[in-house]
């Protein structure tokens, strides 16, 4: 007999995971608490009958070239570069902060040497650049740093920038150029039959068996599996042992507003400093759909409800190793994913964790 694998989570992790195992001949029963596979990437048709995200949006970008490769074999692809605007005091502005939005703010006609030279004179140098606030007042200085970031983390967080990790805010540029993409990868695209299809195919494996509203204490005792492929929250798989990492969560509000065709000129326009939530999605940007209406949904960050961020902060990062120590002596259980492995992942950088964390098993 061939052994058998328990996957807990049916995410990228997950799926990728069991696929790869399925693939090599190995058999993986893949299991979620939810109703659903695709974990947070989830998609569905509302009411209406316009494909939304469950939980938020989410937009494909990579530049690793063998992962787009890999969901290839699982769908076909609707080119989609991402634009994202944000509103201070009342009117929106090109975001991440480029020649554009320095020139509508300031009432400039700067051209790149002169955005360049005004980011010189503005910004705060820090060195080191250790914290997220290290990072936006060392390359665009305090006056931008407030109208676009610190609301806006803090909300996001709950924190103030200076608590979070560089990486949060290093993830958005800063450009001199007028490019107002969201992202600059090589490829970006959405599944062409959204997520849950592509999931769904990713599944499709002799080899591999799914259940669906399972909770893993469940089975966890009963079962018997040669391996596990954990894809939770590490912290639950050793029972909160050191006490709760700290995941941060959103409350998604969802809203279809019939006989409205275009709600927003960009697929998310950013709130930082007004209202409790921090953006709101129009998914018909996203996904190309036609339909008489639209639908959007607005992210109010809260600390309760299911783990979506790991939170980069020093001290979470150390509480996270004492896990991982523990994580090291379970020779029969493989962690992977942005709960599991606590990291600020996008879903290609799971997919690449995945493929090799399954190389790992399989080799
Ligand atoms: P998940 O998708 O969280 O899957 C884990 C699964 O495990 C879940 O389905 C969960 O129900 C299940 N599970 C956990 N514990 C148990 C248990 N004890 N028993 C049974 N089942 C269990 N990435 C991008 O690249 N682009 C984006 O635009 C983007 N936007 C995002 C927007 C939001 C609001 C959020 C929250 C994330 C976004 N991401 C985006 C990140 C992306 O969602 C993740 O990188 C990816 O989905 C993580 O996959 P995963 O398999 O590690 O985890
Ligand atoms: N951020 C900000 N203002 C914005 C957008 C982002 O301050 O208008 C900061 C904030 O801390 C946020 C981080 O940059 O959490 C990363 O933003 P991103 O859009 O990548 O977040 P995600 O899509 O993962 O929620």
């Amino acid at each position: 007999m061939s052994a058998r694998y328990l996957v807990v989570g049916a995410g990228f992790a997950g799926s990728v995971m069991a696929r790869e195992l399925a693939e090599a001949g190995y058999r993986a029963h893949v299991i979620d608490r939810r109703p659903h596979v695709a974990g947070n990437a989830f998609d569905e048709h509302d009411s209406n009958g316009i494909l939304v995200h469950r939980y938020g949006p989410h937009i494909f970008h990579t530049n690793g070239e063998r992962i787009f490769a890999y969901l290839s074999r699982f769908t076909e692809w609707r080119p989609y570069e991402h634009r994202v605007r944000g509103v201070v005091d009342g009117t929106s502005y090109p975001f991440p902060i480029n020649r554009d939005t320095l020139n509508q703010l300031y009432g400039l006609d700067l051209d790149e040497a002169g955005a360049a030279a005004l980011f010189e004179r503005v910004r705060e140098p820090r060195d080191p650049v250790v914290t997220s606030e290290d990072v936006v007042l060392n390359s665009v200085g305090r006056d931008l740093y407030e109208k676009f970031f610190l609301n806006y983390t803090r909300k996001q967080w709950g924190l103030d920038p200076s608590e979070l990790k560089a990486g949060v805010a290093a993830r958005i540029p800063v450009r001199t150029d007028t490019d107002d993409r969201y992202f600059t990868d090589t490829f970006q695209a959405m599944p062409k039959d959204g997520y849950t299809r592509m999931f769904e195919r990713m599944l499709d494996h002799p080899n591999i068996t799914v259940e669906l509203g399972v909770e893993f204490d469940n089975v966890r005792a009963a079962e018997d599996f040669d391996h596990i492929v954990y894809t939770g929250p590490i912290d639950a798989f050793f029972g909160f042992r050191f006490g709760h990492l700290p995941y941060r969560s959103l409350r998604f509000e969802h809203e279809y507003l019939p006989d409205v065709d275009q709600y927003q000129e960009t697929g998310t326009i950013n709130y930082p400093n007004d209202h409790a939530y921090t953006r709101i999605t129009e998914f018909k940007h996203l996904t190309g759909q036609v339909h008489a209406g639209t639908s959007i949904v607005r992210e109010y960050p809260q600390a309760e409800g299911d783990p979506y961020y790991p939170v980069p902060r020093a001290e979470n990062e150390a509480l996270f190793k004492r896990y991982e120590a523990l994580a090291k002596e379970e020779s029969n259980v493989t962690f992977v994913g942005r709960l599991a492995q606590y990291r600020y992942y996008n879903m290609d950088q799971v997919v690449g964790a995945a493929l090799a964390a399954a190389r790992q098993l399989i080799d």
